[in-house]
């Protein structure tokens, strides 16, 4: 079997005051991600690792930072994107595992939603999406609740008909 594996990481800074978006879903929390689109470190890492899969760069160089069209922009859209992209190139998605490193708040409660979401913007099934959180004891940037770190890992399979 022709398969691939991607691997991807992404780091936003954490404020208060702004709404926190992860894995596609609203986050009740007191602080948010800094950042050019809505913030979504968890989806940014796993399109990374889509794209990482089939050596097509990165989420910067596919939606710029610095474009006008991607202010704000929700993620599950880069998402959807990225995944349609794979398709196109012949492959499909087997698998995700994204592993969310945060002091606060608890994400327990928001792991299924998270799972759900993206694996319905990406048309596989939910058993196929893993999301894990963890905090990292109080230690370094994330410990400081100063930022919120994501790791993914993908694999995907070529389709049967290239
Ligand atoms: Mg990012």
């Amino acid at each position: 079997m022709d398969i691939r594996i991607g691997n991807g990481y992404d780091v936003h800074a954490l404020a208060e005051g702004l709404p926190l978006w992860l894995g596609g879903v609203l986050i009740d929390s007191p602080i948010g991600c800094i950042a050019h689109s809505d913030g979504d470190v968890a989806i940014h890492a796993l399109c990374d690792a889509l794209l990482g899969a089939l050596a097509l760069g990165d989420i910067g160089k596919h939606f710029p930072d610095t474009s006008d069209e991607f202010a704000g922009i929700d993620s599950k859209i880069l998402l959807s994107r990225v995944t349609s992209l794979i398709r196109k190139e012949g492959w499909d998605v087997c698998n995700a595992d994204v592993t969310i490193a945060m002091q606060r708040p608890k994400l327990a409660p928001y792991i299924l939603a998270m799972r759900e979401c993206m694996a319905s913007v990406m048309d596989i099934p939910v058993s196929a999406v893993s999301v894990k959180a963890t905090t990292t004891e109080k230690l370094g940037f994330v410990g400081r609740g100063e930022g919120c770190e994501v790791y993914a890992v993908v694999l995907l399979k070529k389709q049967c008909d290239r």
